[in-house]
């Protein structure tokens, strides 16, 4: 792990802190969730000119014209997936590798996968740096699942797409969970998807805002 002295790590404790207190504030009601973000440094996961910036409730850039998700939607999305009391994830769209170090912190095993070599390659850096040792990173194409670990219990994948892809509804556990934004490349909607032994169960959700979701799959 990257030495910082002891000063710095309580002032991000308290700026973790009050972070947790204003998606409290917003409706994110999961202690487990609300614990896995008050404990997660996401300084480390943007770049060090970012880094003042890491507690506020906001997207940031993380180089090739991606971003690491908004720590609400974080905290909403991973509540929506453990609703379901998943073991095992699929996650399309590692990024900087931030939501899967909340989930790792939450579910037994992780796997996310990312079509930017770079970024997929800087966040298994990451991971192994920090010690987390129960996520897998995949430089691919994410919306043709990761058929060789599957099925999962839940998939999140955060970029916005028309459509679900289909390899990943086939890829979702009988009473699994899906959790992607859908909709156009300037907004979307989160939508929630449980697989039910007949059916694909979808619903609805909030307005949000996603880069593209890039794939063959789709
Ligand atoms: N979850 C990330 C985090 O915590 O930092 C944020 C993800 S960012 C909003 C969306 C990511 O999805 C980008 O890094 C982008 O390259 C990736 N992406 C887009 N299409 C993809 C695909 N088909 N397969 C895998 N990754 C994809």
């Amino acid at each position: 792990m990257r030495p910082f002295s002891q000063g710095i790590g309580m002032t991000s404790q308290r700026t973790r802190d009050r972070l947790v207190q204003r998606l409290r504030s917003k409706g994110i009601n999961n202690n487990a969730v609300l614990e896995a973000i008050g404990s997660t440094p996401r300084h480390l996961f943007v770049d060090e000119a970012l880094a003042s910036r890491a507690y506020e409730d906001t997207a940031l850039p993380i180089g090739q014209g991606q971003t690491i998700s908004q720590p609400y939607i974080v905290a909403r999305m991973t509540e929506l997936l453990l609703e379901v009391k998943p073991d095992k994830v699929l996650e399309v769209g590692t990024g900087s590798g931030y939501q899967a170090a909340i989930l790792s912190r939450l579910v037994d095993k992780v796997y996310s996968t990312e079509r930017i070599e770079s970024l997929a390659t800087q966040a298994r850096q990451r991971f192994r740096r920090l010690g987390y040792r129960n996520v897998r990173v995949q430089h691919s194409d994410g919306s043709w699942g990761w058929p060789q670990f599957g099925p999962f219990d839940a998939i999140i994948v955060t970029a916005g797409g028309a459509d679900i892809p289909e390899p990943l509804l086939e890829q979702l556990a009988v009473g699994g969970r899906l959790v992607m934004p859908l909709g156009d490349r300037l907004r979307q909607i989160l939508v929630s998807v449980t697989r039910t032994p007949t059916v694909y169960e979808r619903v609805d959700l909030e307005p949000v805002v996603f880069v593209p979701l890039i794939g063959g799959g789709v």
